[in-house]
């Protein structure tokens, strides 16, 4: 037990929460868990430290968490809120001493990320202390020191996006599904046995391109995890209001959580 560490770097929708020029309760709110950061997960096992996406917010988490080491990182899909971090992987790089960083991703998202951060990944920019990024392109489960990594693509509006599943020694520690409009059966058969899971659950009301609190629900109730944490929240849901309506085992994720498997 313990070799297994998560932090939520960021929780939040696109556009974050509290939302620019709103004044709504739950951004007005005073509670430290209604301030989310667009989501982003840390994780640290005794062999490797790695993060899945790297959005706008990736600095300023880093420095809030303080966050001192990263030897991978593993891409969701290429939405801007997941991946305009990338630039300040440049301090992660410079830390590795000349080792290359890899960057695992679907196929689809790789190419988004050459494109987007082409300076990056075409050499141009190779002086001592910028981005040396390794694309790893995935489709098969791979592995990030003890820890084997399996993508899960799942709807996300028009594009299959990735969720994952992490496994240590045999045990589905944990499954991360971040954006997602539904979580097709395939799916919920890998990830059967799960001890902790993560589903979006943007708000109330249906959504295009992600699940709702009672889609969330309705997943977490068929796959029965020890815990569900709900992620990707927009401010239509604060804190403390959705966790008195939430099963026992279904709980609100929130920047800077540590869960410990
Ligand atoms: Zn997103
Ligand atoms: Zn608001
Ligand atoms: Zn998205």
């Amino acid at each position: 037990m313990g070799d297994f560490q998560i932090t939520f770097l960021g929780t939040g929708t696109s556009q974050g929460v509290p939302m620019i020029a709103c004044d709504c309760p739950v951004c007005s709110s005073s509670d430290p868990r209604d301030r989310r950061t667009r989501s982003s997960l840390y994780i640290e096992t005794p062999e490797a430290a790695f993060v899945v996406d790297t959005g706008p917010d990736f600095r300023a988490q880093c420095l809030r968490e303080r966050v001192r080491r990263l030897d991978a990182v593993v891409y969701t899909h290429s939405h801007t809120d997941h991946i305009m971090g990338f630039d300040d992987l440049r301090r992660f790089c410079d830390l590795l001493a000349g080792r290359d960083l890899p960057v695992y991703a679907s196929p689809d998202t790789m190419a988004d990320l050459q494109r987007v951060f082409r300076f990056a990944f075409d050499g141009t920019a190779r002086f001592p202390g910028y981005l040396r990024p390794e694309p790893r392109p995935v489709t098969e489960t791979f592995r990030i020191g003890e820890t084997s990594i399996t993508p899960l693509p799942v709807p996300h509006g028009r594009i299959n996006v990735n969720g994952y599943l992490f496994a240590r020694g045999g045990r589905k520690l944990f499954a991360y599904l971040s954006d997602c409009k539904a979580v097709p059966e395939l799916v919920r058969e890998r990830i059967a046995g799960v001890e902790v899971l993560v589903l979006d659950a943007l708000r109330h009301r249906p959504h295009p391109t992600h699940m709702s609190l009672d889609e969330a629900l309705e997943v977490s109730a068929a796959l029965r995890p020890r815990a569900t944490y709900l992620t990707h929240l927009c401010h239509d849901l604060g804190h403390a209001e959705t966790e008195k309506i939430l099963p026992g085992n279904v709980r609100v994720a929130y920047d800077g959580l540590k869960v410990v498997l």
